[in-house]
């Protein structure tokens, strides 16, 4: 046996070959038929990849040197030592180990391929991620010597998009959605599934969006992984077709090879797809095959604390999302808070989202520096309808002021002399009774309402009507 002539294959991709032995190339990989062109850097340990199934991995000649390395402790080679300076060739008496010379790369190999292809470790997962090198099937097969046809190499190439025997679709919805944006639920992190931008512990409050408007997510399992998703957006109005369609947004998957099958479950289902899963062509659209572009909307039941990055439907307009920008905000945030700016009606125009605050008064957004809170409400500083309390200097809104003065209700009291509300800390407060006017008497030594207020000549200051008994008996008991 030897590094460049014999390939070998890992029970995976044999047992891969052996299922699908009707194809051409996979009966000529079994029969041993194929082997490394001549003078090109040669491959081997050939297994489909972990990562990514659609994949081939496999190590080359040049990569040899650390995967031997990472399988040194689990190789017994007798007679070879391994040192960071390369391969030595020792004999080994009691403790004592003598050189007898140097090995290089190639004559270990060659001596020892036997050795390390007995070794189960050569297929280990981790001791392979380290040194093996994925390629997509055509390029492996182009490694070898051969003289296919495209068409040939084709439909080798599609077997592995049918390599799916334990892949299946469910659509989730609610939690299971927001659980299957993880990316602890993906099965690998390759493809445009493994760069998706919400697939982090912290999105998994932004997809309230999608669960309270009934959005689905069509998931691609592995056993309890998914390799593949897209929403499922129900009922979409296409004037094109004139009726309601569900439509099956941008397919993310590990797998490019996957998109097919997304595509083809939407053809089974009569599902309206989108035709370049990116986040451009938001309006590109296709179905039974045709294509057709339109502008499209779907309603939606609220207000979110936050949002999630939006790829077709990335419009935020008051209660619906457009795939074509008219108004509003664009969803293309990706830490919740959904577009950079959002358009304010009521100031006339966009602001930063982080310097905005929504008011319900107005139903617009307002600059949050220019916002003052009164009752849990927000309005603006310069409404009209607003005033500052020049009692206790609370914002109050002017309906609710107590008196003609700027004062907040709170800080009035109805004046039984003035017949009307007046500001508190102005009034007087008498036998639990509020007056306008007051007066002092210095024979009382307070402050009496000024409507209650008697003149007495005998005390020369004001009085009450209560005191009026007492003083003239005073002053009769002073005549006598
Ligand atoms: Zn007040």
């Amino acid at each position: 046996m030897d590094f460049n002539t014999n390939l070998l294959f890992g029970s995976e991709f044999k047992a891969f070959l052996q299922k699908n032995k009707n194809n051409l190339i996979c009966k000529d990989l079994l029969d041993d038929k194929l082997s490394n062109k001549k003078g090109t850097n040669t491959i081997n340990f050939i297994n489909i990849a972990i990562d990514n199934p659609s994949k081939i991995a496999f190590i080359p000649r040049n990569k040899i040197r650390p995967f031997i390395t990472n399988l040194k402790q689990a190789i017994d080679v007798p007679g070879i030592l391994f040192t960071n300076f390369g391969y030595k060739a020792v004999t080994i008496t009691g403790k004592y180990t003598t050189l007898v010379k140097t090995i290089n790369y190639d004559t270990f190999i060659n001596h020892y391929f036997n050795t390390i292809v007995a070794n189960g470790l050569t297929w280990h997962a981790e001791t392979r991620q380290k040194s093996a090198v994925m390629s997509s099937p055509a390029k492996f097969i182009n490694k070898l010597e051969h003289n296919y046809s495209e068409k040939e190499i084709d439909s080798f190439t599609r077997l592995f998009i049918t390599l799916k025997g334990d892949k299946e679709f469910r659509v989730v919805s609610g939690d299971d959605l927001v659980k299957y944006y993880n990316e602890d639920y993906h099965y690998c992190n390759s493809g445009t599934l493994g760069n998706s931008c919400m697939r982090y512990d912290s999105c998994s409050e932004y997809f309230e969006l999608y669960t309270d408007n009934n959005v689905e997510l069509l998931c691609l399992f592995i056993g309890d992984k998914i390799t593949g998703r897209a929403l499922l957006w129900p009922e979409v109005y296409f004037e094109h077709l004139g009726e309601d369609k569900t439509f099956m947004d941008r397919v993310y998957v590990n797998n490019d090879l996957d998109t097919g099958l997304f595509k083809q479950y939407a053809v089974d289902k009569g599902y309206v797809y989108k035709e370049k899963q990116d986040y451009e062509y938001k309006d590109t659209f296709v179905f039974n095959n045709e294509s057709f572009d339109e502008s499209v909307e779907f309603k939606i039941n609220g207000e979110y604390d936050y949002y999630p990055y939006v790829d077709t439907f990335t419009y935020l307009y008051d209660d619906a999302l457009y795939n074509r920008y008219t108004e509003g905000e664009a969803l293309e945030s990706t830490d919740g808070t959904g577009g950079n700016v959002v358009y304010s009606e009521y100031e006339g125009c966009h602001i930063d989202r982080d310097d905005a605050i929504y008011s319900d008064v107005y139903e617009s957004y307002i600059y949050d520096s220019n916002s003052i809170y009164i009752n849990d409400s927000v309005f603006h500083i310069e409404d009209e309808n607003i005033c500052r309390c020049e009692s206790c200097g609370e914002w109050f809104e002017y309906a609710e002021r107590g008196s003609d003065d700027d004062v907040c209700s709170e800080c009035c009291v109805f004046a039984e002399d003035t017949d009307g509300y007046i500001d508190a800390s102005k009034a007087l407060e008498f036998d639990g009774l509020w007056y306008e006017e007051s007066t002092y008497s210095d024979y009382r030594g307070e402050q009496i309402p000024t409507c209650l207020a008697h003149w007495s000549n005998y005390e020369d200051s004001f009085v009450l009507e209560e005191d009026l008994e007492d003083i003239k008996e005073e002053e009769e008991a002073e005549e006598k």
